[in-house]
């Protein structure tokens, strides 16, 4: 059975502050109404009655990164995201500047690969003259071609094990470079790779914006598909679609997609990194929020980093603190998200690494976004990329 948490849950709430301590819209804006304490508080109004829903409350609400930061800080045991989440849905009609993506997520639920398509075409016809003139955010380029082309299994001769690669949609229509390193270093290591064309979105987007039905419905597909596949990892390189399959689908649905594993636990758990060699370069690491917050996974990708030969590590001030990017709210709040994110480009680089590492192909278009904005320079790259590399030169 599912466990539904509601916003009832607000009401559990003793007003201590302890979750704004690290909530990054809240530290960013000193605004009450755009922190944790305050989001809480006005959904527990709202779910007493004594606040009716307006186009100003659903801004506070859908201000929120969902970052996760403020998740296991609670004193009340209050689930403060997935409180958030609930209250989307309650407030979607009155959140205006959500409605044109709201309408686009909907239509996407039958055919994400001909929107992509199409809008391959729009970005390639205007999208640089629109970039140039400033009139535009930094977007990455849609691959003309997604990483997930069709149902397909890669065989390799002497078959020491099968494994799948959830791709993510930010992997299949924009970095397809990201599954093609996870794909080469899986053959490498001797595994017959599955890539399933049966994958639909994992649904973060849709929570984000309210649409819970259209998010479980995505779920119970996603789970039905991969359960079938016989794999012994389903492996992701995004953490996000990772924490929402692990965290979120047992609450939507009652069940999830059983053996999915993140990058960094895989690499760790069949020692993928032992022996490997890079020419020499100064790195340094930043945490996506849902794989640190999220998933509780910190120290794995930094072992992985420290045992390259050549890789010469540094930690950079604040690396666990969210690049700003957050999905859908860079797109809603521009202005919050380019100030959180100028921050993370200031301590990386007070760090004089030339690399910047990690797993989260999310934070990767966020990083691009500021460094280009800002004029800094230093390289971005996944994790599983550097593997990559460090395997095949
Ligand atoms: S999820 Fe992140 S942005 Fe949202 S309330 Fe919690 S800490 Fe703040
Ligand atoms: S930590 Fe929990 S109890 Fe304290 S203000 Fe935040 S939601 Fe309320």
């Amino acid at each position: 059975m599912s466990q539904s948490i509601n916003i009832t849950d607000a009401s559990k709430c003793v007003r201590c502050g302890i979750c704004k301590t690290l909530c990054p819209t809240y530290l960013t804006t000193l605004n009450e109404t755009m922190g944790a304490r305050g989001r809480v508080a006005m959904l527990g109004e709202l779910d007493m009655k004594r606040l009716a829903p307006s186009r100003a409350l659903a801004d506070m609400i859908y201000s929120c990164m969902l970052c996760g930061a403020c998740k296991n800080l609670c004193p009340a045991g209050i689930n403060i995201p997935e409180v958030i989440y609930n209250g989307r849905a309650a407030l979607k009609k009155s959140f205006d500047r959500g409605r044109l993506l709201r309408g686009a997520l909907k239509l996407s639920t039958s055919g994400l690969d001909n929107i992509f398509a199409v809008l391959s075409v729009c970005q390639k016809l205007f999208y640089g003259h629109l970039y140039r003139a400033g009139l535009i955010g930094y977007v990455p380029e849609i691959a003309s071609t997604p990483f997930k082309k069709s149902h397909q299994v890669y065989k390799t001769i002497n078959k020491t094990g099968r494994m799948a690669i959830f791709a993510g949609c930010s992997v299949n229509y924009f970095y397809p470079n990201i599954g093609e390193s996870l794909s080469n270093i899986l053959l490498s290591k001797g595994y017959e790779v599955v890539v399933f064309k049966g994958e639909v979105c994992c649904g973060a987007p849709f929570r984000s914006s309210g649409l819970e039905e259209e998010a479980l419905k995505l779920a119970e597909k996603n789970i039905e598909h991969f359960n079938k596949v016989r794999a012994e990892a389903i492996i992701s390189m995004c953490p996000t679609c990772t924490m929402v399959i692990r965290d979120q689908y047992p609450r939507l649905t009652g069940g999830t997609i059983n053996n999915i594993m993140d990058i960094n636990e895989f690499l760790i758990r069949y020692d993928i990194t032992a022996n490997l060699e890079v020419d020499p370069t100064l790195v340094t690491y930043h945490d996506p929020c849902h794989l640190s917050y999220g998933l509780g996974i910190r120290d794995k990708p930094r072992d992985i980093l420290k045992r390259i030969k050549g890789l010469e590590f540094v930690e950079m001030r604040h690396a666990d603190e969210c690049c700003g990017f957050g999905g859908l709210f860079s797109m809603h709040f521009k202005d919050v998200s380019k100030s959180i994110g100028r921050k993370k480009i200031e301590n990386i680089l007070h760090s004089e690494a030339d690399t910047v590492i990690t797993s989260c192909p999310g934070c990767i278009t966020q990083l691009e976004a500021l460094k280009r904005e800002t004029g800094s320079e230093f390289e971005i790259r996944h994790i599983v990329e550097v593997i990559d590399e460090a395997m095949h030169g």
